[in-house]
């Protein structure tokens, strides 16, 4: 009998564990995009990647697992850093999960920083070549330097109304971004990172549980890059 009740229990810590690691632990993620001429302005100075200077379009800054009280948990296993055998999507990351920071690099250092701070917390979900295929996948369905385009806003160096900007997206998209803004050196308030939520899935966009704080003033500056 004891013995019996001994394997009955070793059983069910097993099968809570099992269930424990199996469900996914976060609510939904912020899909993040940055705008390059900003985050340029932003440190003042950037770095373009050593593979050359990225297109002037929207880059990936990172596909963050979120809770919906606006905490967000981070570096969850130190015990899957980012391999590279993402070899099959390199060409698209370049392009399109470019890294700005100095000095500068091929973009592997930004994209394990990423994988490593916020893709371990959604490998229940997504493993790592998951978690970069859904990112590019979901900057090809957001589209949103079209999508601004097509609402008559361009990256001109012009100043436009942060509620066109929300709109032109919700229109577009069907749900409300959060629009992040820096102020550079001459103390404008310009376009910086444009979030959109996404399902733990990562592969439909919902509406936001929570917006980020913006930073942004009314009217907002598009900078050319
Ligand atoms: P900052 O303080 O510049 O807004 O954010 C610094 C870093 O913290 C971000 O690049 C990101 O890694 C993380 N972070 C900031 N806000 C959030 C958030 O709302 N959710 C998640 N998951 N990460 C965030
Ligand atoms: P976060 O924790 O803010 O998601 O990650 C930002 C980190 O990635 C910083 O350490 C930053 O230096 C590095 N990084 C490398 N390239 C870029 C880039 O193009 N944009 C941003 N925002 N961070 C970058």
């Amino acid at each position: 009998m004891k013995t019996h009740s001994s394997i009955l229990i070793k059983l069910l810590v097993a099968l809570s564990l099992s269930l424990l690691c199996a469900s996914q632990d976060f609510d939904f993620f912020y899909f993040v995009q940055q705008w390059p001429g900003s985050y340029c302005d932003t440190k003042q100075s950037c770095c373009y990647p050593t593979t050359g200077k990225p297109a002037a379009d929207f880059g990936i800054h990172g596909l963050w697992p979120n809770y919906n009280n606006g905490n967000y948990p981070s570096n969850c296993d130190s015990g899957n850093p980012f391999n590279q055998k993402i070899s099959d999507l390199m060409s698209s990351l370049q392009k399109n999960w470019p890294t700005l920071a100095c000095p500068s690099g091929d973009g592997n250092k930004f994209w394990s920083h990423e994988w490593e701070k916020h893709g371990t917390c959604s490998e229940s979900e997504l493993d790592q070549h998951d978690y970069f295929e859904a990112s590019l996948k979901l900057k090809e369905k957001a589209n949103l330097l079209q999508v601004l385009k097509n609402a008559g806003i361009k990256p001109d160096d012009e100043f436009y109304e942060l509620d066109s900007i929300e709109e032109a997206i919700k229109d577009a998209i069907g749900y409300t971004p959060g629009i992040e803004c820096n102020v550079d050196g001459s103390r404008n308030s310009q376009l910086y990172q444009i979030y959109l939520c996404v399902d733990t899935s990562a592969s439909e966009f919902i509406e936001c549980p929570m917006l980020p704080k913006g930073r942004c003033a009314s009217r907002v500056q598009f900078p050319k890059f």
